[in-house]
């Protein structure tokens, strides 16, 4: 189990406490269209604010390429943030993210006051983890609490700068995210089944080689399938390929024979002549499309088996879609997905992005047990790599 501090293990009464959170939410003309990271953060603010801290708040938004940028403020979530908690948000708006003004807000707080700094991505000196912007933030506070699990992956000043400077401890989302998933890794109940899809193999080849030596079954689809159909000698027709990576998905394929694990790949595919929604569609088994044409769904049938796999699963973890479910007449195979997951008795972990998304639209994600709130994140966790946001908390 994980021997670091959690935010209950610090004493936090009159104490200004430096919080971490990933406020990264998506916008849209100055207003914020989901605020289901702010929410997110909710438990720790408010154990902080109840507990007397006098709670200082610092995220990053979007890419503002190290300079003060007004359309990645942190203004909307300093209001939406106050709306939500239902009281005062201290947001000094700096170029710099900490100045002398910001200095004596901070030190003027008061027990159970709750500050918000502005984007630390203002600081071209934050996303290289340089001493000067990690002494800065460190100055403001007593203690440090990381709360972003979508960060953790990096190293950055707010994470793991600051982390080096303050005592510090994990915030009960980053706890949560990191408790569940550290027992699936290590004593999952069995059989357990990874379902990997999206775009390219590049990005998970790692998470594969780690996830062969620990499930039963690998569900494979989406874009990545098709350079290891190469790799299995069958016609891809204009499928997605990375022509460099079907030497190693075939290393992989043999793996999967010698280590016992039932890796599986679809068995039938919806496939079109050209990238967009209005267009013939045929289904076709995987060994059979036609030259011209490109696979871009799962079809019904390995929707079927993948199905039965997932209904008979006790753990179930899900990265990426089984294909271009942005476009509705390629999304049948990763809403499907999506519904097995959802009425499974398994435990189910949706690691973010797209399939999280997808989960998300079809109304579904709350009967997901644990909808990660950090894609990159809990990529590089069932990859078996230490994260850096969470390595470099004080150990209890
Ligand atoms: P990733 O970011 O690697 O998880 O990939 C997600 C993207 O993969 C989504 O935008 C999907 O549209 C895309 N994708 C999934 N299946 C296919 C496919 N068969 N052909 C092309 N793109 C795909």
């Amino acid at each position: 189990m994980l021997n670091k501090q959690s935010v209950e293990d610090l004493t936090v009464a009159g104490k200004r406490v430096l919080v971490r959170c990933d406020f990264n939410v998506p916008m849209k003309d100055g207003e914020i269209t989901d605020d289901a990271r702010i929410r997110a953060s909710l438990p720790t603010i408010s154990y902080l604010l109840d507990k007397g801290g006098r709670v200082i708040l610092m995220s990053h938004l979007g890419r503002p390429k190290g300079e003060a940028d007004p359309r990645y403020s942190l203004a909307p979530v300093a209001k939406r943030l106050s709306e939500l908690l239902d009281r005062d948000v201290v947001f000094v708006p700096s170029d710099t993210v900490v100045d002398d003004g910001v200095r004596q807000v901070a030190e003027g707080l008061k027990d159970s006051d709750l500050m918000l700094l502005e984007n630390t991505r203002f600081r071209p000196e934050e996303t290289k983890n340089e001493e000067t912007f990690s002494r800065d933030l460190a100055s403001l506070g007593d203690c440090f609490v990381n709360d972003a699990f979508g960060t953790a992956h990096r190293a950055h000043c707010s994470n793991v700068g600051v982390s080096s400077l303050l005592p510090s401890a994990l915030g009960f989302l980053v706890k949560k995210e990191v408790d569940i998933m550290g027992s699936v890794m290590e004593h999952p109940e069995r059989p357990f089944v990874a379902i990997l899809g999206g775009a390219k193999v590049s990005d998970k080849i790692g998470v594969i080689e780690n996830l062969l030596t620990r499930v039963d079954t690998l569900l494979i689809g989406g874009g990545m399938s098709f350079t290891f159909f190469r790799a299995m000698g069958y016609d891809i027709g204009t499928s997605l390929l990375e022509e460099d990576k079907v030497e190693l998905a075939g290393t992989l394929l043999e793996k999967a024979r010698e280590t016992g694990v039932r890796l599986l790949l679809p068995v039938d595919l919806r496939i079109a002549g050209e990238f967009k929604n209005d267009t013939e569609i045929r289904v076709v088994a995987a060994d059979a499309i036609p030259e011209g044409w490109m696979g871009l769904d799962i079809g019904p049938e390995t929707l079927k088996q993948y199905q039965e796999v997932i209904r008979d699963a006790r753990t179930v973890i899900w990265n990426g879609p089984m294909g271009v479910f942005e476009m509705e007449n390629f999304s049948a195979g990763t809403f499907g997905v999506a519904q097995a997951l959802a009425s499974s008795e398994a435990l189910s972990i949706i690691g973010g992005g797209d399939s999280a998304a997808a989960a998300e639209q079809s109304g579904l994600a709350e009967q997901i047990s644990h909808i990660s709130t950090g894609g990159g994140a809990s990529l590089e966790f069932f990859e078996g790599k230490e994260l850096p946001g969470i390595a470099a908390i004080s150990d209890r």
